[in-house]
């Protein structure tokens, strides 16, 4: 995600990555209490819930102006709308997948992204077998049927999903058509221009770095049983 958009919320500041990696995850936890009918919510209490301390929490939201007057706790409602609207997610944002194998059926019928503001509009593949496929409504086609839709409906947001050869030669393809930010789960390291923002997710690198934090937290054997031998 780009820390510096031009968006009226957007500040001028750079925003760290963990910041930004934060944002949604305040706003999930404000939706959970909002559907509980919580209206109000004081800082300390939101950061305890997300294990953090309050004082992170404030000094997030203070790169975005304040979200509360001091001593005050925040109001559930307009803070969700800030949120989302820092996290440009006021207006459905267009996105297509490309590689609908395993992974990208798996994010075809996630039906969850579209109550987040992500609108599927476009579904690629090269194999025969997998084209007329349909997903939510949405049909997968041709890859070489990428670019007009892309341009059509002038889609902001590609995921790519294929295997690791074909990653770098689909994902060029997505940005000669105007696609501007670029999930990646393929493990491979992208070439991209730099007006064109990577999101790289290396699923294996997650689980690496659970198991090791599970070392140093729970000790050398990672907290596996014993196993009695
Ligand atoms: P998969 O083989 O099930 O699916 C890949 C799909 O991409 C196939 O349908 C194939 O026809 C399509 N494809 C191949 N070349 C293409 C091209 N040029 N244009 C469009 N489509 C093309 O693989 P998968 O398990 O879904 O994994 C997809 C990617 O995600 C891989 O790079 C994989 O390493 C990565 N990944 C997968 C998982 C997982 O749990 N499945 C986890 C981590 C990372």
């Amino acid at each position: 995600m780009a820390s510096d958009q031009n968006t009226a919320s957007a500040p001028r500041v750079r925003i760290p990555e963990a910041t930004i990696q934060r944002l949604p995850v305040y706003l999930f936890r404000l939706q959970a209490l909002q559907a509980h009918g919580i209206k109000k919510v004081c800082s300390r209490e939101l950061a305890d819930e997300l294990k953090i301390s309050s004082s992170r929490l404030r000094h997030d939201f203070h790169y975005f102006g304040s979200f509360s007057r001091p001593g005050h706790p925040y109001d559930v409602e307009p803070l969700i709308a800030r949120l989302r609207d820092i996290l440009v997610l006021s207006e459905p944002i267009d996105f297509i997948i490309a590689g609908m194998g395993n992974l990208g059926q798996a994010m075809a019928t996630y039906a969850q992204f579209e109550q987040d503001g992500f609108r599927l509009v476009g579904l690629f593949d090269i194999n025969p077998k997998i084209m007329g496929l349909n997903f939510r409504g949405v049909t997968v086609q041709d890859l070489e049927m990428l670019p007009d839709l892309v341009r059509a409906r002038h889609v902001p947001l590609g995921v790519l999903t294929v295997p690791a050869s074909a990653a770098q030669s689909v994902a060029d393809l997505m940005v000669d058509a105007g696609i501007r930010g670029i999930w990646n789960f393929a493990p491979i390291n992208l070439k991209l221009p730099a007006n064109v923002v990577l999101h790289d997710e290396f699923l294996s690198a997650s689980i690496m770095s659970l198991s090791y934090k599970m070392k140093t937290m729970l000790g050398s054997n990672g907290g596996r049983r014993d196993s009695g031998a």
